[in-house]
């Protein structure tokens, strides 16, 4: 099974996400995981990446490519993965059409988490107390959000109109969204 979670910072991707792989058996693949992990180990990927982060700006597209096509390549990918924060612009969503016409795999469902921007600036803020997280400053919270609006926000009708979108509402307990996906996806 191949799913993607698209929603803005702060709809809760990484927490469902966390609960799909559990739930499903696969990999959860968050872009945003990978790229800190390569600021704290200081690697080349972290180095280039880091002033993006934290201006709350896209990394460049050529860049996550290239982490993906490798990544979804890894043995742990063979049943399947959750990509968590990837495709977030459309060159990034043709080059992962690409690669899975390539590699014979598909698509079986774009989840989009939706909520409303005044409750994700709320969640961003108290999670930035919680987590102490360098992007979650109210600076780099507005350009994310618009960032999402400009760049990712056109994925969603990029995938509705190939009929793979599940909409699904993000406001709520962690629980209540996670029965609702479950509902959404049918299983
Ligand atoms: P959030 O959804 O809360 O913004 P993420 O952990 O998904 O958090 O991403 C954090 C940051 O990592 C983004 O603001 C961006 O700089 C970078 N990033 C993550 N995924 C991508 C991607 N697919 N393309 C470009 N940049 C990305």
């Amino acid at each position: 099974m191949i799913l993607i979670l698209l929603g803005p910072p702060g709809a809760g991707k990484g927490t469902q996400a966390k609960i799909l792989m559990d739930r499903l058996g696969i990999v959860q693949i968050s872009t945003g995981d990978i790229l800190r992990d390569a600021v704290r180990k200081g690697t080349p990927l972290g180095l280039k990446a880091k002033d993006y982060m934290d201006r709350g700006d896209l990394v460049p597209d050529e860049v996550m490519i290239g982490i993906i096509e490798e990544r979804v390549g890894q043995k742990d990918c063979e049943r399947g993965f959750l990509l968590d924060g990837f495709p977030r612009t459309i060159p990034q969503a043709e080059a992962l059409d690409a690669l899975f016409a390539k590699t014979g795999k598909a698509i079986d469902a774009v989840v989009t988490l939706t909520a409303k921007e005044e409750e994700l600036v709320k969640r961003l803020l108290s999670r930035a107390e919680a987590e102490g997280r360098s992007d979650d400053n109210p600076e780099s919270i507005r350009t994310r959000l618009q960032v999402f609006r400009e760049k990712t926000q056109p994925l969603i009708d990029y995938y509705r109109s190939r009929g793979k979108l599940v909409e699904v509402d993000g406001l709520g307990t962690v629980e209540e969204v996670a029965e609702r996906i479950k509902e959404a996806l049918g299983n």
